[in-house]
Formats: C-alpha cells, structure tokens, sequence
C-alpha cells in the first residue's frame, strides 16, 4: 500500500547535510509509490528546498522562525508537530545524527508511536519494508517489521545510497507558518570544539589515531593523509584521553559511529570499544607495529610497522594520484 513518509532534512551552515538525501532514499523504499515530502526546519533555509527535489523529494516544506535558527529538541518539535497535524503521514524518516538521535524519541512519545533506531539498511518482505539495524554493539544485526501505527525510523549516515541528483526532477517547496511558543532553551551562541573540514560522521575516509600517535603533533601526518584523500580525522579514546586530539574526534561505544568507505587506524589496538564504532566500515586498513593487535582482526588489509614510517609514505603516494 502506498504511504506518504515525512523525511526530515538537515541543514548546517547554509547547506543541506547528506544524511538528507539518504533519508529520502530511505523513505521511498518505505513509500512504496507513495509521496515524500521533505520537511526543513530554520531560519532564512526556504533556498534549500529545491536541492532536496533535486535528490527525489515530491514536496518540500519549510518552517521558518527566528527562534528555530539553532536546534533546540523543543523549537523543533513544535515546527514538526505542526506539520505532521497537517499532513498526517503513514511514516517518518530522521537521520540518525545527534539532532536525529535528540529530537526523534521525543516526537514519538508525543504521538504515541515506537520508533526503529539506526536502521542501516532497508530490505523488503511481500511488499512491506524490513529494517536492519545493528545490535550488540555491531556483533550482529537484526531485522524489524513494523505491524502496526506508524512507521518512524531514523537512518545511520553513510548507509544507504542517495538518488541521483536530477535537477530536472519538479516538486513544490513551500513554508508552514508555524506558531513557535516562546522556547525553554534559548541558544545564544555556538562554540565549535570540532576542526574544520569535513564531517567526521559523514566522511568517506577517516584516518584515526590512537595512543600509538603519541602527541598532538604526531597527529599532523594523518591530517595531512585525511586532507589528502578529503576524509576526516578521528581517533581513540586512548588518544583523547592522553589529550593528543579533543573528545569531538572519538570514535567508539562511548564516541561516534561511523561507516566511512575507508578507515585507517594508525597506532590504536583495535579495543572492543573502539571497534563497536567502526567495524562496520566497508574497507579497513590498520597500521600498527604490534603485528598480534586486536585491529588486525577486522582489518581487510593491514601494515605492519611504525605508523610514522608507513603515513608520509602513503601521503607520499596519494600525491601521485
Ligand atoms: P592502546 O590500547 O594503548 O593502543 C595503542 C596501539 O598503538 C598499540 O597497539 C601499539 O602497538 C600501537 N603503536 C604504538 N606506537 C606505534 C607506532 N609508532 N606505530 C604503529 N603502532 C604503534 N575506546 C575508544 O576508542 N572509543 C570508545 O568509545 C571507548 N569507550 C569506552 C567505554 C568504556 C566503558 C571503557 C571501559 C573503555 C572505553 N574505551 C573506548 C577505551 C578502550 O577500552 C581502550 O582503552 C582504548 O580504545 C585504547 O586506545 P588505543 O587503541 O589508542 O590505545
């Protein structure tokens, strides 16, 4: 039966997140021929729409408000809310992001729904959607049908595939004048801790260190490998801890998840809660001197050696490319 998903884009900065366009990805298997309207919540973000089309959205629709120009669980709860009591959807798609992973449980509880976290992929079953989600810290994988109510789920960054953008593709973009009630929580200021460059949740390559790195300067090989290959820089809780790098960059149970097409570990043993973060990555290549290390284990190839030998190595090669 064809459904009508509501798929909430993303923006940061004046530009829509990637984790958008795999959302409308994921909510057309859902969809089954049904529509997808996109919904972007901001300030000044009615420009975007169009990319969202763009990407395979069938409507967009934009709530705008002074008071929605920083994230706030409750401001966009209310600027969503709003436009699901209009819409009245048979299914939800969020990214599963930390604006995601904040704001969809709470929308869930208010409309008495359950909700599919971390789906990393979406399967069919007799014309109905299955979603595969990881368990168990990524040791296994489970998969969830929804019987009844609503379908809300939100989609790991880097999982599923975004259409193929197609300007030619047409759909309206218009704007919800949505009350927002004066907000709990006013946001005054931003403070970014995270470098600069590209999305560590949404990299395609991430060069990571760990202990092994040794100093904040050893890290500036790899984020000179990183920039080369325009990946992002992660690392450890070893090295975080050992104030090599800030806590922005840990990957792991306790730090982020990602699924980048390529991960190198430089100097970081592979600890099950280190790997609980990133063993789902498609290529894995570990650099460590210890040939009996842990990373070894997941890794799909791996150099034995010193990590400041082996890095101006690569960096040496990639700049032939
Ligand atoms: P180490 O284990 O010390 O490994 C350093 C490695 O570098 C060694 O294998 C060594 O052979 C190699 N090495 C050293 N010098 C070089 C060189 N010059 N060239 C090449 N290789 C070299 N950890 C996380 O990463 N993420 C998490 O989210 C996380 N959450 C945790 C949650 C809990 C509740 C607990 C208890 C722990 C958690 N940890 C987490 C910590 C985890 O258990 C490990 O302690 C940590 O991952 C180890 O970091 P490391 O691999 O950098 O350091």
């Amino acid at each position: 039966m064809s459904k009508k998903i509501i798929v909430l884009a993303e923006s940061r900065e004046g530009a829509l997140r990637n984790v958008s366009f795999e959302a409308i990805a994921a909510g057309k298997k859902i969809a089954d021929g049904g529509e997808i309207v996109s919904v972007l919540i901001g300030d000044n973000v009615s420009e975007l729409g169009q990319e969202l089309v763009a990407y395979g959205a069938d409507r967009v629709i934009t709530v705008q408000s002074e008071k929605l120009k920083q994230y706030s669980s409750d401001g966009y709860a209310q600027g969503l809310l709003a436009v699901l009591d209009e819409e009245n959807p048979e299914g939800l798609v969020f990214g599963h992001t930390a604006l995601g992973k904040d704001l969809s449980p709470r929308i869930a509880s208010k409309l008495g729904s359950g909700l599919i976290s971390d789906v990393t992929s979406i399967e069919e079953d007799g014309g109905e959607p299955v979603f595969v989600r990881p368990i168990y810290s990524g040791k296994a994988f489970e998969k969830k049908v929804v019987t009844d109510g609503l379908i809300f789920i939100t989609i790991r960054p880097n999982n599923i595939d975004p259409l193929p953008k197609e300007e030619s593709r047409s759909g309206e973009v218009t704007s919800l004048d949505a009350d927002i009630k004066d907000l709990r929580t006013i946001i005054k200021d931003v403070v970014r801790k995270a470098t600069d460059g590209v999305d560590l949740s949404e990299a395609k390559v991430i060069v990571a260190g760990g202990r092994g790195v040794k100093s904040e300067e050893g890290f500036e090989p790899l984020k000179e490998l990183a920039d080369l290959l325009g990946g992002a820089v992660g690392a450890s809780r070893g090295a975080c801890d050992a104030e090599y790098c800030d806590y922005s960059l840990q990957i792991g149970q306790t730090g982020k998840v990602v699924t980048p097409d390529l991960y190198i570990a430089c100097g970081l043993s592979g600890a099950i809660q280190h790997m609980a973060g990133m063993s789902n990555s498609k290529v894995i290549v570990a650099i460590n001197k210890d040939p009996e290390a842990n990373i070894f284990k997941v890794a799909d190839y791996g150099i034995v050696g010193d990590l400041f030998d082996v890095v101006p190595l690569l960096i040496e090669e990639f700049k032939k490319i």
